[in-house]
């Protein structure tokens, strides 16, 4: 049987971070019971198609999921393991796990908001089957949550996680920020020195992009640090400027991350996340491998035997008819196959391998990225391993500007 990933979308929030471009929507509570409704119809709708698959990971990411009730996500869990073969077969998933017997074996991620999830939403969310629990803390300072825009704080969080360990979650990301206006490294080692008090399995350190059509990139200005120097800031509406790290201080933090975490042992096992050896998020590494995945609900984007294509972002039509809200599917070409293939492996810390290629276009990789390889490593930002081919530490640094190499332009497609 082939694999699938599921990702199901919750697109609600407490209220707009300051930063987030996400489909996502607050004050809908009044939507909430519909939306549920709709994403069961569009499971079901799903049952015969893929009914050869089995689901290698589930991730019920948003928006906010934690917002919806506990009653509300066993609704959805529930509806996904009655249509999908979410634990080894059929008839044990339908049997079994329903009458709460087994639990499954496959990788079940919900992502929370601290502040908003209490200890019988984990019971709840542990007896629906969820084995992952993703908190967005961010940061541990509180300052830095109110630029943001972020609802809680760091005690929040706190509370949330010990729930979370009480209900008997023994897998636990945390999502914490780098790059946010106003951070300096001390900030930073405070926000890393109090998440590693808790010794989750998993830590993702995303830097913070400005996005098109946020408030932060509204409040975007050049100004003037203390020292004089004039750089990015987020000039807040309180009157308040939040000075943006410079690259050098941005590359400090992330080489600070790097070592300690790797001192607390975690592993580093793709540019920006670590985990404990054994708990890698197995839904995030699908992606990067470009396993089929396929995502349910508002704006969710699926890639099933290299098509690819998102449903549709409007919420009424979507409650209406969430069983044809698929925009245009998209064949990707096996050049675009061969790009995603590199630049998406190659974010893993252990790469991509030769054979894994010629298995896959049945070409040797030589024949179609023999130059770019070969520059790329007299520059030092690859190294070769035996099969593997992957980024050095120095390639890593400007991974962008390195996995930009392998687009084929039509002198290398040849
Ligand atoms: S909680 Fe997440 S999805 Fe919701 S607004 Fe904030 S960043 Fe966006």
């Amino acid at each position: 049987m082939e694999k699938l990933e599921l990702y199901i979308h919750i697109p609600f929030c407490v209220q707009k971070c300051r930063y987030c471009d996400f489909v996502s929507f607050a004050n809908c509570e009044e939507q909430f019971a519909s939306y549920v409704d709709a994403l069961c119809r569009e499971i079901e709708s799903c049952r015969e198609k893929y009914s050869d698959y089995v689901i290698s990971s589930v991730y019920i990411g948003g928006g906010t999921p934690s917002i919806l009730s506990a009653d509300q996500i066993q609704k959805i869990t529930d509806s996904l393991f009655r249509n999908f073969n979410i634990v080894n077969t059929k008839e044990r998933h339908k049997g079994l796990f329903l009458q709460k017997k087994i639990r499954p074996t496959t990788e079940f991620s919900i992502e929370c908001n601290p502040g908003i999830v209490s200890k019988a939403d984990f019971s709840a969310y542990k007896k629906a089957g969820i084995n992952r629990i993703s908190f967005g803390l961010q940061s541990a300072i509180d300052e830095e949550l109110r630029t943001l825009g972020r609802i809680h704080t760091y005690e929040d969080f706190v509370r949330s996680f010990e729930d979370a360990r009480e209900a008997g979650f023994d897998n636990i990301n945390v999502d914490i920020m780098q790059a946010i206006p106003g951070q300096t490294m001390i900030s930073w080692q405070m926000t890393l020195g109090q998440v590693g008090t808790w010794h989750p399995e998993h830590i993702s350190a995303y830097s913070l992009i400005i996005e098109d059509g946020t408030d932060f990139q509204k409040w975007l200005k050049k100004g003037k640090t203390i020292s004089g120097e004039e750089r990015d800031g987020i000039f807040l509406p309180d009157g308040s400027v939040k000075m943006l790290p410079s690259e050098e201080e941005e590359r400090d933090i992330y080489y600070f991350t790097r070592d300690m975490l790797e001192k607390s042992g975690y592993k580093r096992y793709e540019i920006s996340n670590f985990a404990v050896p054994g708990f890698a998020c197995s839904h995030n590494i699908g992606y990067w491998k470009r396993e089929n995945y396929l995502g349910l609900g508002l704006h969710a984007s699926s890639m099933v035997a290299n098509v690819r294509w998102k449903n549709t972002d409007d919420l009424s039509a979507y409650i209406q008819d969430p069983e044809n809200v698929h925009e245009e599917e998209q064949k990707l070409t096996v050049k675009e196959q061969m790009e995603e293939f590199m630049f998406l492996g190659l974010r893993l810390t252990q790469g991509i391998t030769r054979t894994d290629f010629v298995n896959t276009f049945h070409r040797d990789i030589d024949l179609v990225y023999g130059p770019v390889l070969d520059d790329l490593y007299d520059q030092s930002m690859i190294e070769f391993a035996e099969d593997a081919i992957r980024l050095t530490q120095k390639g890593i640094d400007v991974s962008n500007q390195v996995l930009a190499e392998f687009l084929i332009d039509s002198k290398q497609e040849s």
